[in-house]
């Protein structure tokens, strides 16, 4: 990898690349379709709607692997929904895995390059009361589907030194995150601050031992952790860092979760 370094140009904010999110979000159920995915759009308010993507295991699979992936919730995080349509056009998925892809929960929020949506709410802080109508319609979209054995919660942080992920991993099972972190670091530096957004991290990882309960304001990964899954991670890339990093980062972090299996 060749020395990346930070821009220098995200100083108290984000102020690089922009999208056209009707684009990006268009893109990805174009592919999506090519590829033989399930879609849905989920009304959260009229002219407002979430594209909800599925894609079926292999047939020969009796137990597949349940997984959910969800981006751009934050509307000043480009990375996240352009990761979401990298590897939809890439359609390279283990066949053993049953993919639910939401990619993205803001569109309001791009429009406006701003972390909250339209109305200035932070809707990663709404899963417990939701009052959006984004979240809203996709909590009831998520109740309508099955438990996921792994939540993929695509994000970027402008503060951050290089790449990091949070691990809500309450059963302690065998931890993706070394595998992800190993992969990640061939495409992007990785944060190894001793403390991340004011928690203990190590080499890029923190684990946030937070029983969910005593928060009053729940991020998506809270209520993926109550209801959902108990397996959880939030990728997290430094977005003073070039856009193509970035994406590459939140792909490769995807990819090694997907790869990642118990036991091996
Ligand atoms: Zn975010």
């Amino acid at each position: 990898m060749a020395e990346l370094r930070r821009l220098g140009r995200n100083i108290n904010g984000y102020f690089g690349e922009r999208i056209d999110i009707e684009t990006v979000v268009g893109d990805c159920a174009e592919a999506a379709q090519e590829h033989g995915w399930a879609s849905e759009h989920i009304e959260a308010a009229p002219g407002l709607r979430l594209l909800a993507l599925k894609r079926a295991p292999r047939e020969s699979e009796a137990s597949p692997r349940r997984v959910y992936i969800s981006a751009g919730i934050h509307g000043d995080e480009p990375a996240s929904p352009l990761a979401a349509r990298r590897l939809l056009r890439e359609d390279r998925w283990p066949p053993d895995v049953a993919l639910w892809l939401c990619p993205c929960l803001n569109p309001t929020g791009f429009a406006a390059n701003r972390r909250e949506n339209a109305v200035g709410a932070d809707l990663n802080r709404e899963y417990r009361k939701p009052q959006a109508m984004e979240i809203i319609a996709h909590i009831a979209w998520l109740d309508r589907q099955p438990r996921f054995d792994l939540c993929l919660c695509l994000h970027e942080d402008w503060e951050a030194q290089g790449f990091y992920l949070y691990e809500l991993n309450p059963d302690e099972a065998p931890s993706a995150a070394p595998a992800i972190l190993e992969r990640v670091s061939e495409v992007c530096p990785i944060d190894s601050s001793e403390i991340i957004e004011g928690r203990a991290a190590r080499g890029g990882l923190i684990r946030p031992s937070i029983d969910p309960r005593s928060r009053p304001e729940w991020p998506e990964a809270f209520f993926l952790l109550t209801h959902k899954t108990a397996l959880s991670y939030t990728l997290e890339a430094p977005s003073d860092f070039p856009l193509e990093t970035r994406v590459a980062a939140l792909c490769a972090g995807v990819r090694a979760a997907l790869d990642f299996r118990h036991g091996q």
